[in-house]
Protein backbone atom coordinates (compact mmCIF):
# COMPACT_ATOMS: atom_id res chain seq x y z
CA UNK A 1 0.00 0.00 0.00
CA UNK A 2 1.36 3.27 -1.31
CA UNK A 3 1.56 6.41 1.51
CA UNK A 4 -0.88 8.30 -0.38
CA UNK A 5 -3.25 5.11 0.06
CA UNK A 6 -2.93 4.75 3.35
CA UNK A 7 -3.63 8.25 4.38
CA UNK A 8 -6.44 8.15 2.54
CA UNK A 9 -7.56 5.06 4.47
CA UNK A 10 -6.60 7.00 7.78
CA UNK A 11 -8.75 9.82 7.18
CA UNK A 12 -11.37 7.91 6.03
CA UNK A 13 -11.75 6.34 9.47
CA UNK A 14 -11.41 9.81 11.31
CA UNK A 15 -14.57 10.63 10.00
CA UNK A 16 -16.18 7.49 11.25
CA UNK A 17 -14.26 6.71 14.50
CA UNK A 18 -16.51 3.32 15.60
CA UNK A 19 -14.27 1.78 12.78
CA UNK A 20 -10.88 2.73 14.03
CA UNK A 21 -10.45 -0.97 15.46
CA UNK A 22 -10.13 -2.17 12.15
CA UNK A 23 -6.90 0.43 11.27
CA UNK A 24 -4.04 -2.10 13.04
CA UNK A 25 -5.51 -4.57 10.56
CA UNK A 26 -5.41 -3.12 6.91
CA UNK A 27 -2.45 -1.43 8.42
CA UNK A 28 -0.72 -4.68 9.01
CA UNK A 29 1.92 -6.37 6.64
CA UNK A 30 1.22 -9.81 5.71
CA UNK A 31 4.25 -12.33 6.90
CA UNK A 32 6.49 -13.19 4.03
CA UNK A 33 4.91 -15.99 1.73
CA UNK A 34 1.34 -15.08 3.17
CA UNK A 35 0.49 -13.20 0.12
CA UNK A 36 0.75 -14.92 -3.04
CA UNK A 37 -1.03 -11.51 -5.09
CA UNK A 38 1.94 -9.63 -4.01
CA UNK A 39 4.30 -12.60 -5.53
CA UNK A 40 2.75 -13.36 -8.90
CA UNK A 41 2.51 -9.83 -10.06
CA UNK A 42 5.96 -7.64 -9.61
CA UNK A 43 5.17 -3.86 -10.74
CA UNK A 44 6.94 -2.00 -13.70
CA UNK A 45 7.49 1.46 -13.94
CA UNK A 46 9.09 2.78 -17.73
CA UNK A 47 10.49 6.18 -18.30
CA UNK A 48 11.92 7.43 -21.37
CA UNK A 49 14.91 9.65 -20.94
CA UNK A 50 16.01 11.27 -24.33
CA UNK A 51 16.81 7.97 -26.18
CA UNK A 52 17.13 5.97 -23.49
CA UNK A 53 13.89 3.53 -22.26
CA UNK A 54 14.58 2.61 -18.38
CA UNK A 55 12.40 0.23 -16.46
CA UNK A 56 12.20 0.06 -12.41
CA UNK A 57 11.69 -3.39 -11.68
CA UNK A 58 11.68 -5.20 -8.26
CA UNK A 59 12.84 -8.17 -6.82
CA UNK A 60 10.85 -7.59 -4.07
CA UNK A 61 10.88 -6.26 -0.10
CA UNK A 62 12.02 -6.78 3.60
CA UNK A 63 10.80 -4.81 6.38
CA UNK A 64 14.26 -3.60 8.18
CA UNK A 65 13.37 -3.61 12.26
CA UNK A 66 14.18 -0.07 13.65
CA UNK A 67 16.82 -0.92 15.56
CA UNK A 68 18.65 -1.23 12.25
CA UNK A 69 20.02 2.72 12.17
CA UNK A 70 22.68 3.78 13.73
CA UNK A 71 22.84 7.17 14.94
CA UNK A 72 18.88 6.70 16.34
CA UNK A 73 16.98 4.81 19.14
CA UNK A 74 14.69 1.97 17.67
CA UNK A 75 12.23 4.19 19.65
CA UNK A 76 13.14 7.21 17.95
CA UNK A 77 13.03 5.45 14.32
CA UNK A 78 9.85 3.91 14.71
CA UNK A 79 8.40 7.49 15.74
CA UNK A 80 9.75 9.31 12.95
CA UNK A 81 8.10 6.21 10.54
CA UNK A 82 5.10 6.08 12.33
CA UNK A 83 5.21 9.97 11.05
CA UNK A 84 5.08 8.94 7.76
CA UNK A 85 2.58 6.39 7.92
CA UNK A 86 5.67 3.59 7.47
CA UNK A 87 5.73 1.69 10.73
CA UNK A 88 5.19 -1.43 9.98
CA UNK A 89 4.44 -4.32 12.78
CA UNK A 90 8.52 -5.72 11.49
CA UNK A 91 9.94 -2.23 10.78
CA UNK A 92 10.40 0.20 7.67
CA UNK A 93 9.76 -1.78 4.47
CA UNK A 94 13.04 -2.00 2.53
CA UNK A 95 12.27 -2.19 -1.60
CA UNK A 96 14.92 -4.28 -3.71
CA UNK A 97 14.52 -1.93 -7.03
CA UNK A 98 16.62 -2.75 -10.10
CA UNK A 99 16.80 -0.95 -13.19
CA UNK A 100 17.01 -1.83 -17.34
CA UNK A 101 18.49 0.71 -19.05
CA UNK A 102 17.62 -0.12 -22.92
CA UNK A 103 19.24 2.18 -25.76
CA UNK A 104 17.91 -0.04 -28.46
CA UNK A 105 21.39 -1.79 -29.19
CA UNK A 106 22.17 -2.64 -25.22
CA UNK A 107 20.51 -4.09 -22.31
CA UNK A 108 22.22 -2.94 -19.22
CA UNK A 109 20.63 -3.89 -15.88
CA UNK A 110 21.79 -1.97 -12.32
CA UNK A 111 21.78 -4.84 -9.74
CA UNK A 112 20.21 -7.85 -9.44
CA UNK A 113 18.31 -8.01 -5.83
CA UNK A 114 18.71 -10.80 -2.96
CA UNK A 115 17.49 -13.06 -5.67
CA UNK A 116 14.94 -15.06 -2.62
CA UNK A 117 18.01 -14.72 -0.47
CA UNK A 118 16.62 -12.50 2.09
CA UNK A 119 12.79 -11.40 2.85
CA UNK A 120 10.24 -11.90 0.22
CA UNK A 121 12.76 -11.70 -3.31
CA UNK A 122 12.99 -13.35 -6.37
CA UNK A 123 10.93 -11.50 -8.38
CA UNK A 124 13.46 -10.01 -10.88
CA UNK A 125 13.24 -13.25 -13.30
CA UNK A 126 9.44 -12.54 -13.45
CA UNK A 127 9.52 -8.99 -14.28
CA UNK A 128 12.12 -8.94 -16.55
CA UNK A 129 9.79 -11.75 -18.33
CA UNK A 130 6.90 -9.41 -18.02
CA UNK A 131 8.65 -7.50 -20.60
CA UNK A 132 9.06 -10.39 -22.68
CA UNK A 133 13.00 -10.67 -21.37
CA UNK A 134 14.74 -13.85 -20.41
CA UNK A 135 18.28 -13.34 -18.02
CA UNK A 136 20.55 -14.26 -20.71
CA UNK A 137 19.28 -11.29 -22.83
CA UNK A 138 21.05 -9.29 -20.75
CA UNK A 139 24.04 -7.72 -21.87
CA UNK A 140 25.24 -6.19 -19.17
CA UNK A 141 24.57 -5.64 -15.57
CA UNK A 142 26.22 -2.83 -13.60
CA UNK A 143 26.46 -3.95 -9.52
CA UNK A 144 26.61 -0.87 -7.24
CA UNK A 145 28.01 -2.54 -4.41
CA UNK A 146 28.54 -6.00 -3.33
CA UNK A 147 26.12 -6.67 -0.51
CA UNK A 148 23.89 -9.56 -0.29
CA UNK A 149 20.28 -7.61 -1.60
CA UNK A 150 22.70 -6.24 -4.94
CA UNK A 151 24.64 -9.68 -5.76
CA UNK A 152 22.10 -12.36 -4.69
CA UNK A 153 20.10 -12.48 -7.98
CA UNK A 154 23.55 -12.82 -9.77
CA UNK A 155 24.46 -16.12 -8.24
CA UNK A 156 20.75 -17.67 -6.83
CA UNK A 157 20.69 -21.58 -7.52
CA UNK A 158 24.43 -21.37 -7.32
CA UNK A 159 24.94 -20.60 -11.16
CA UNK A 160 25.27 -17.78 -13.31
CA UNK A 161 21.96 -16.60 -13.75
CA UNK A 162 22.83 -13.64 -16.60
CA UNK A 163 25.22 -16.25 -18.55
CA UNK A 164 25.66 -13.60 -21.23
CA UNK A 165 26.16 -10.54 -19.28
CA UNK A 166 29.42 -8.48 -18.42
CA UNK A 167 29.45 -7.69 -14.57
CA UNK A 168 31.05 -4.27 -13.63
CA UNK A 169 31.48 -3.72 -10.60
CA UNK A 170 34.27 -1.60 -8.74
CA UNK A 171 37.84 -2.26 -8.17
CA UNK A 172 37.68 -1.17 -4.40
CA UNK A 173 34.44 -3.51 -3.56
CA UNK A 174 35.69 -6.29 -5.35
CA UNK A 175 39.36 -6.33 -2.98
CA UNK A 176 36.89 -5.87 0.11
CA UNK A 177 34.64 -8.39 -0.41
CA UNK A 178 37.36 -11.18 -2.08
CA UNK A 179 39.60 -10.57 1.02
CA UNK A 180 39.91 -13.08 3.56
CA UNK A 181 41.40 -10.79 6.69
CA UNK A 182 38.04 -8.55 6.53
CA UNK A 183 36.03 -11.76 5.93
CA UNK A 184 37.38 -13.02 9.20
CA UNK A 185 36.95 -10.14 11.29
CA UNK A 186 33.44 -9.09 9.81
CA UNK A 187 30.11 -9.56 11.85
CA UNK A 188 28.06 -12.57 11.20
CA UNK A 189 25.26 -10.52 9.76
CA UNK A 190 28.33 -9.65 6.97
CA UNK A 191 29.34 -12.99 6.31
CA UNK A 192 26.24 -13.82 3.13
CA UNK A 193 27.67 -10.46 1.47
CA UNK A 194 31.14 -12.87 1.36
CA UNK A 195 29.67 -15.74 0.37
CA UNK A 196 27.62 -14.24 -2.25
CA UNK A 197 31.28 -12.49 -3.54
CA UNK A 198 32.77 -15.56 -3.57
CA UNK A 199 30.32 -16.94 -5.70
CA UNK A 200 30.08 -14.15 -8.34
CA UNK A 201 33.56 -14.11 -8.61
CA UNK A 202 33.31 -17.80 -9.96
CA UNK A 203 30.58 -17.87 -11.58
CA UNK A 204 31.04 -14.69 -13.62
CA UNK A 205 34.95 -15.10 -14.85
CA UNK A 206 33.97 -11.81 -17.49
CA UNK A 207 33.36 -10.02 -14.48
CA UNK A 208 35.15 -6.55 -14.87
CA UNK A 209 36.61 -4.79 -11.75
CA UNK A 210 36.50 -1.09 -13.05
CA UNK A 211 38.40 2.23 -11.22
CA UNK A 212 36.91 5.72 -11.03
CA UNK A 213 34.13 7.01 -13.12
CA UNK A 214 33.69 5.75 -16.56
CA UNK A 215 31.71 5.47 -19.81
CA UNK A 216 29.71 1.84 -19.97
CA UNK A 217 27.88 2.76 -23.13
CA UNK A 218 27.16 6.19 -24.70
CA UNK A 219 25.32 8.07 -22.01
CA UNK A 220 25.30 5.55 -19.50
CA UNK A 221 28.47 6.32 -16.59
CA UNK A 222 29.60 4.94 -13.79
CA UNK A 223 29.73 7.72 -10.50
CA UNK A 224 31.84 7.33 -7.81
CA UNK A 225 29.31 7.28 -4.52
CA UNK A 226 32.47 5.95 -1.60
CA UNK A 227 31.21 5.32 1.45
CA UNK A 228 28.41 2.66 2.36
CA UNK A 229 30.88 0.30 0.94
CA UNK A 230 34.47 1.29 -0.52
CA UNK A 231 33.49 0.54 -3.99
CA UNK A 232 29.68 1.83 -3.35
CA UNK A 233 29.07 3.72 -6.99
CA UNK A 234 26.01 5.26 -8.74
CA UNK A 235 25.03 4.91 -12.67
CA UNK A 236 24.28 8.33 -14.46
CA UNK A 237 22.13 7.84 -17.74
CA UNK A 238 21.92 10.99 -19.63
CA UNK A 239 20.52 12.11 -23.35
CA UNK A 240 19.24 15.40 -25.41
CA UNK A 241 19.28 17.54 -21.92
CA UNK A 242 17.75 14.63 -19.38
CA UNK A 243 19.60 12.77 -17.06
CA UNK A 244 18.56 10.35 -14.05
CA UNK A 245 20.86 9.21 -11.39
CA UNK A 246 20.84 6.22 -9.97
CA UNK A 247 22.14 6.45 -6.34
CA UNK A 248 22.16 2.66 -4.99
CA UNK A 249 21.96 3.08 -1.03
CA UNK A 250 22.92 6.59 -0.78
CA UNK A 251 19.50 6.95 1.06
CA UNK A 252 17.14 4.84 3.34
CA UNK A 253 13.21 5.37 3.79
CA UNK A 254 11.95 7.46 6.57
CA UNK A 255 15.22 8.37 8.01
CA UNK A 256 16.96 10.01 4.54
CA UNK A 257 17.54 12.39 3.41
CA UNK A 258 16.19 14.36 6.50
CA UNK A 259 18.78 12.70 9.10
CA UNK A 260 22.02 12.61 7.05
CA UNK A 261 23.75 11.40 10.60
CA UNK A 262 21.98 8.36 10.12
CA UNK A 263 23.20 5.50 8.97
CA UNK A 264 22.10 1.90 8.66
CA UNK A 265 23.43 -1.02 10.45
CA UNK A 266 25.65 -3.01 7.57
CA UNK A 267 27.78 0.08 6.84
CA UNK A 268 30.92 -0.81 8.00
CA UNK A 269 32.80 2.85 7.68
CA UNK A 270 29.68 4.93 9.29
CA UNK A 271 31.59 8.48 8.85
CA UNK A 272 32.62 7.54 5.63
CA UNK A 273 28.73 7.02 4.89
CA UNK A 274 28.00 9.59 6.50
CA UNK A 275 30.40 11.71 4.58
CA UNK A 276 28.71 10.65 1.66
CA UNK A 277 24.94 11.10 2.34
CA UNK A 278 26.41 15.15 3.89
CA UNK A 279 28.13 15.98 0.33
CA UNK A 280 25.65 14.45 -1.89
CA UNK A 281 22.08 15.30 -0.35
CA UNK A 282 22.20 19.56 -0.49
CA UNK A 283 24.06 19.05 -3.66
CA UNK A 284 20.96 17.06 -5.11
CA UNK A 285 18.42 19.08 -3.96
CA UNK A 286 20.19 22.27 -5.52
CA UNK A 287 20.64 20.60 -9.06
CA UNK A 288 16.65 19.13 -8.31
CA UNK A 289 18.81 15.76 -9.56
CA UNK A 290 15.95 13.09 -10.88
CA UNK A 291 16.95 9.98 -8.32
CA UNK A 292 16.50 6.27 -8.43
CA UNK A 293 17.14 4.48 -5.11
CA UNK A 294 17.25 0.87 -4.70
CA UNK A 295 15.24 0.97 -1.13
CA UNK A 296 12.73 3.44 -1.38
CA UNK A 297 9.22 2.92 -2.36
CA UNK A 298 8.15 1.41 -5.43
CA UNK A 299 9.66 2.52 -8.41
CA UNK A 300 12.20 4.67 -5.88
CA UNK A 301 12.28 7.61 -8.29
CA UNK A 302 12.46 11.09 -6.90
CA UNK A 303 13.99 13.87 -5.76
CA UNK A 304 15.73 15.73 -2.65
CA UNK A 305 13.78 19.24 -2.04
CA UNK A 306 14.58 21.69 0.39
CA UNK A 307 11.53 23.23 2.56
CA UNK A 308 13.10 26.00 4.29
CA UNK A 309 16.25 24.06 4.71
CA UNK A 310 14.91 20.75 5.68
CA UNK A 311 15.81 17.73 3.63
CA UNK A 312 13.03 15.75 2.19
CA UNK A 313 12.26 12.72 -0.58
CA UNK A 314 9.71 14.09 -3.11
CA UNK A 315 8.72 11.05 -5.31
CA UNK A 316 8.49 11.93 -9.07
CA UNK A 317 5.88 11.59 -11.19
CA UNK A 318 6.94 8.85 -14.01
CA UNK A 319 3.74 7.81 -16.36
CA UNK A 320 2.66 9.31 -19.20
CA UNK A 321 5.29 12.03 -19.09
CA UNK A 322 5.92 12.10 -22.52
ZN1 LIG B 1 21.02 -2.28 -0.36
Amino acid sequence: MTNLSRRTVAFGLAAFAPTLSSFPTSNAAPAFGQSSTAMSAPPLARLRLGRFTVTALTDGFTDMPFGYFPGRTAHETEAAAKAEFAARPSGIRFMFNQYLIEDGEHRILIDAGPGGSLGKSGLLPQGLAALGLTCDQIDAIIITHMHQDHIGGLVAGAKANFPRAEVYIDRRDVSFWTDPAKRASAPDYLQNGFRLSADVIRLYPKLQAIDGEREIVRGVSIVDLTGHTPGHIGVRIADAGQSLLMVSDMLFPVVHPAMADVNFLFEQDRAAARAMRARFFPRAAEEGALIAATHMPFPGLGRIVSDNGRLRWLAAAWAFQD
